[in-house]
């Protein structure tokens, strides 16, 4: 999945960056409201993680504008601990939620999951389908009840098309939720990671859609 942080504070950022790509997810980092604003006209993010004390364009600006369009995308603020009139202001601008700085980084990783779990209309944290069993808050993945070990890329590539099972995903979209703007991405990854997901938990899970991409058949 790929998160756009919007941080300017060189050490939060560096810190909150390796903990999110730590979990596999693809992450593009900007540090103020006008990269931020662009970041988000060009790009689909899966969730936006948004500092609200920004240089050159406000926090809740940057949100403002984003629900003005119309853009659905899950947002997350980030709030000093006794900010509570901003949190209360950026929930009203459209944020879905928010966390307090400092971060405690296991409650910032379960409410990203929370996120991306309501975008995708479900509700339950473990994906069920067809016998095959996936938890992304812990990474374990059983086949028939037997446990199954998939890489992390594997994890990545796999995760957006369950979260919705029937709609096809093309191979330039899951590269998109796959890497960040800095990653070398080597022609044939998608591919790659596609083949391991299906030796490990067979050939039907993923299906390929000739000429359009790939899917995870709805059960
Ligand atoms: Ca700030």
């Amino acid at each position: 999945m790929r998160l756009l942080l919007v941080e300017d504070d060189t050490m939060i950022g560096e810190a909150v960056l390796q903990v999110l790509r730590g979990e596999n997810y693809a992450v593009d980092w900007v540090r103020d409201g006008v990269m931020a604003d662009e970041a988000l006209r060009t790009e689909q993010y899966d969730l936006v993680l948004l500092d609200l004390g920004l240089p050159k364009r406000d926090g809740l600006e940057v949100l403002r504008g984003l629900r003005s369009r119309r853009n659905p995308v899950p947002v997350l603020i980030a709030t000093a601990r006794d900010a509570v009139g901003n949190r209360i202001a950026g929930l009203d601008a459209g944020a879905d939620d928010y966390v307090v700085k400092p971060y405690d980084t296991d409650e910032l990783l379960a409410r990203i999951r929370a996120l991306l779990r309501r975008a995708a209309g479900r509700a339950e944290p473990v994906f069920e389908y067809k016998g095959i069993s996936l938890n992304p808050a812990t990474h374990e993945a059983t086949v028939g009840g037997q446990p199954v070990s998939l890489s992390a890329r594997e994890w990545a590539v796999l995760e957006p098309l369950l979260v919705r099972p029937g709609a096809v995903l093309s191979r330039a979209q899951l590269e998109e939720k796959l890497f960040s703007w800095k990653d070398d991405i080597s022609s044939n990854a998608v591919e790659v990671y596609i083949h391991g997901v299906r030796k490990k938990l067979g050939n039907d899970l993923i299906q390929t859609v000739r000429g359009l991409g790939y899917l995870v058949p709805k059960e």
